[in-house]
């Protein structure tokens, strides 16, 4: 019998797994799917022969708990981030004097404190002076640890944002843009990975697992978490197999925990409200050029239905537009979805043509943002002794997002260590992991 179960391989399943081996805690990490990584993974694209993302993602230097975890996992050395925060803009929106294409980079110095960021901010070719010093001011008040009174208030409250968005939605990110940016424009920097996302870190905290004791199960879907007597007994798997356990770490998304539960626990607090957390999609349309189109690894888009363009990999792989939201490009039927990446690619690249398209959309992409949603989110103890839930949707205080997710799985794992005793009752020859 292994101690511990985590269900579910994405960030927050890998982090809790790594974290209770490290610990001494035989545990076994059980995902239903072939591959690790969960919405954070990649797939095998045959047209190509290339390993692409389910959506590109960005990881940002001012993540801790991410970058100790991969850190540990053996990831983390690879990741390059530059030394400062570096964003380049695309503006495809008319311009005043005529249609065109602008390009912009905001480059924040490496050095300067907030004098050089303010300074960065006024040199910036992107949007007009007077929205250029609105964004200096707003930053520089949130930096302060301001959210209330004067413009920003103003704005929010021009918005229809009152105190419950405040406190649930913008308050968590701002703290995301302070926690950035407050340790300084190095701090703030952004990186992309250096390989498709299953390979660069997943198999790698997967492998970690593994050197550690633990046992990492791929295909293994569980059907149903047992409790008796109200503590966790062990999961039942699709193929009748029973692994007994006395903790249970779900890491999977509400309407999975939702199924695995029994039926008199989805009746209670704090599952009864997991319905209500809602996820948006989001859209990302791989485009293979008929030439090279240089340029950063991302960009930001401006008067675009897609928000984003990433240049994965280096050269010579596909360009990817990336969009999300439920009022977004990420929403519409497949076929218009592409259309407009095509229509968005001859504006923003022209002179290029576009060879082949591929779309992949995560429909259920990012948890629990909205604001009315953040009452309903758990925390990682509940009622049924020895089940700790994790996932980026649980109450961590953060958005849905990689620091989100591993925050939590480090939130369960200590959860579940205090259960156990800190692991000081368990040994790795004492369970087979
Ligand atoms: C396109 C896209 C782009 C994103 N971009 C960013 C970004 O740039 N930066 C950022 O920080 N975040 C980003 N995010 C958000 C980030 O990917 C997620 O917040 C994070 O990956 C969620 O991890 P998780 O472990 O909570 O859940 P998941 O990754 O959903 O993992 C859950 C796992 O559980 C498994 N599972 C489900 N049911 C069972 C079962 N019954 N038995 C066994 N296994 C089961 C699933 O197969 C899955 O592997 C993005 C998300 C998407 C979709």
């Amino acid at each position: 019998m292994s101690a511990a179960v985590v269900i579910g391989a994405g960030f927050a399943g890998l982090s809790a797994a790594l974290r209770l081996a490290e610990s001494g805690v035989p545990v076994r990490l059980l995902e239903a799917g072939r591959r690790l990584g969960g919405r954070a993974s990649s797939f095998e694209d045959p047209r190509s022969d290339t390993e692409l993302d389910w959506g590109p993602h960005l990881f940002m230097a001012a993540n801790p708990a991410l970058r100790s975890f991969l850190d540990r996992a053996g990831a983390g050395p690879l990741l390059r981030f530059p030394p400062s925060l570096d964003i380049g803009f695309r503006d495809s929106s008319p311009l005043p004097r005529g249609g065109g294409l602008r390009l912009a980079r905001l480059a924040f110095p490496a050095r300067g404190g907030r004098l050089g960021q303010a300074a960065a901010l006024l040199r910036w070719g992107g949007p007009g002076l007077r929205t250029r010093l609105g964004i200096a001011r707003g930053l520089s008040r949130m930096l302060a640890g301001e959210g209330t009174g004067g413009s920003v208030a103003g704005l929010l409250d021009s918005l229809g944002q009152g105190e419950g968005p405040r406190a649930w939605f913008w308050e968590p990110f701002a703290r995301v843009v302070r926690e950035a940016l407050g340790a300084g424009p190095g701090g703030a920097s952004l990186a992309v990975p250096p390989a498709p996302l299953g390979p660069f870190w997943a198999e790698r905290a997967g492998a970690a697992i593994e050197r550690r004791g633990g046992e990492v199960r791929r295909g293994a879907a569980v059907r149903r978490i047992a409790v008796e007597g109200g503590s966790v007994r062990g999961v039942g798997l699709g193929d009748g197999e029973f692994l007994e356990a006395a903790v249970a770490v779900p890491a999977v998304p509400p309407p999975a925990l939702l199924g695995l539960l029994p039926e008199r626990c989805r009746g209670e607090a704090p599952f009864r409200e997991l319905g209500r957390l809602r996820p948006p999609p989001i859209a990302s349309a791989y485009l293979w050029l008929d030439g090279s189109s240089p340029g950063p690894p991302f960009e930001a888009l401006v008067g675009e239905p897609w928000h984003w363009l990433f240049r994965l990999y280096g050269s010579g792989g596909p360009l990817c537009l990336l969009a999300g939201g439920r009022d977004s490009v990420a929403a519409l039927p497949r076929g218009e979805a592409e259309a407009s990446a095509r229509g968005a690619a001859g504006r923003l690249l022209p002179g290029r043509k576009v060879a082949r398209a591929l779309l992949v959309r995560e429909r259920a992409a990012t948890w629990a943002n909205g604001w009315e949603e953040q009452v309903f989110r758990p925390a990682a103890e509940t009622p049924v002794r020895g089940l700790f839930l994790a996932g980026d949707w649980t109450a961590t205080g953060l958005p849905a997002t990689a620091e989100g997710a591993v925050r939590s799985g480090e939130g369960a794992a200590q959860a579940a260590l205090g259960f156990l005793g800190g692991g000081r009752r368990t040994s790795r020859s004492s369970g087979g992991g």
